[in-house]
């Protein structure tokens, strides 16, 4: 079947197109162009949304849970409540992120959350819903000094073996993995999961600059929530912040919720990174979506207090929403609408290479897409070409 789709702009997002058409044929994106260009095919179906924005659905590629779910602890017949939720805040694809927890307990998540990505996609009598399309391993590999809220007891040091455990575990739907690279056996690790197409994030970690760069070159491309969780910048010694900021074959990114960094922080990040590197995680927990009061964050407990959550006094993940931190960018920095979308979609697509049929609205991409009012608020979202 065939639909087109057509609102007042459209961001690419590398580009912005008015009076757009969206072609969409069998859940995937079969033509994107404007009407000053090409007449409305004739007998199809036009859904017109007025005045609004399509832009790529979001791409969370560090969120633990929503909704009063945690992905680690979820049974797996409520993970697509998660989904659900998400698509409500214009996400449409998610990497489930792990935390510090004992192995075996982390194997047996990682079997359930292979299982949901490999699940048949929804049907038309399910809501819409993000899917998970890999998993995020944050930790074991994580720096003692450096760990947040990470339990102590359920960091390792890293080996192959162990990655390569872990890997089996999740069938091979290991697609990112945030490691601190000075702990010892750190950058033989970071070799091997690159070699399998993993996203190494640097991140969790107490670097010096010489050992970001020995990371780099062993085949990290990108770092984790900027500035939280890592040896602070100095001007002189400038650490993993340092090389995180000034190389630019890496791609990094931030908690944009105003709490974890400052919004002036922010900006000078967005600058660093630019248009192209800068990536927005929410960092989400199960307290994302309901009220104040106490959750679980994979082993860890969390208290959640207007918007903030802790554990024992230190930050422990957010309850920011991915629409929220584009409109946050669009706040904090001199970026329009268009660029902070596409540090919420094509960018993490990238970062993960994952950018040819996600993060983008273009022939072949899967028709993901979300419809934003002038604001950037979600007024619908689209999976695979359903939902309107
Ligand atoms: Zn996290």
């Amino acid at each position: 079947m065939k639909t087109v789709f057509t609102a007042h702009r459209l961001y690419t997002p590398i580009e912005e197109i008015s009076a757009p058409l969206l072609i969409v044929e069998d859940g995937r994106i079969s033509e994107v162009f404007s009407r000053s260009q090409t007449e409305l095919p004739a007998h199809t179906a036009l859904v017109d949304f007025g005045d609004a924005i399509l832009a790529p659905g979001f791409f969370d590629i560090h969120i633990h849970g929503g909704a009063g779910l945690d992905v680690m602890r979820a049974a797996p017949a409520e993970l697509p409540r998660l989904g659900s939720f998400l698509a409500t805040h214009g996400v449409t694809s998610y990497f489930p992120t792990t935390v510090a927890a004992s192995l075996d307990a982390t194997y047996a998540a990682l079997e359930l959350l292979a299982n949901a990505i490999d699940a048949p996609p929804a049907t038309n009598g399910d809501p819409v819903q993000a899917r998970p399309l890999g998993i995020h391993l944050e930790g074991p590999f994580l720096s003692h000094k450096r760990r947040g809220v990470h339990p102590p007891e359920y960091l390792v040091t890293p080996t192959v073996e162990i990655f390569d455990r872990l890997w089996q575990a999740a069938r091979g739907h290991v697609r990112m993995m945030t490691i601190a690279p000075e702990v010892p056996g750190a950058l033989e690790v970071i070799a091997e999961a690159a070699h399998r197409n993993v996203c190494v994030s640097i991140g969790h970690s107490d670097a010096e600059l010489p050992i970001a760069k020995d990371a780099v070159k062993a085949g990290a491309h990108h770092a984790t929530h900027t500035f939280n969780a890592m040896r602070p910048l100095d001007h002189r010694e400038p650490g993993i912040i340092g090389e995180v900021l000034s190389d630019d074959r890496i791609s990094a990114d931030i908690i944009a919720d105003g709490i974890h960094v400052s919004p002036e922080v922010v900006k000078v990040f967005l600058r660093a990174k630019g248009h192209e590197r800068a990536v927005l995680i929410t960092d989400a927990i199960s307290a994302t979506g309901m009220p104040d009061g106490r959750y679980q964050l994979g082993p860890i407990q969390v208290d959640v207090k207007d918007g903030k959550c802790t554990s024992n006094g230190s930050l422990a993940g957010s309850v920011l929403t991915m629409d929220r931190a584009v409109r946050n960018v669009t706040k904090f920095s001199n970026w329009n609408l268009r660029e902070a979308v596409r540090a919420a979609t094509l960018n993490p697509a990238q970062a993960v290479t994952m950018s040819d049929n996600h993060g983008v609205l273009a022939r072949g991409a899967n028709a993901d897409f979300v419809v934003m009012s002038p604001a950037g608020e979600v007024l619908k979202t689209i999976v695979a070409g359903r939902g309107f």
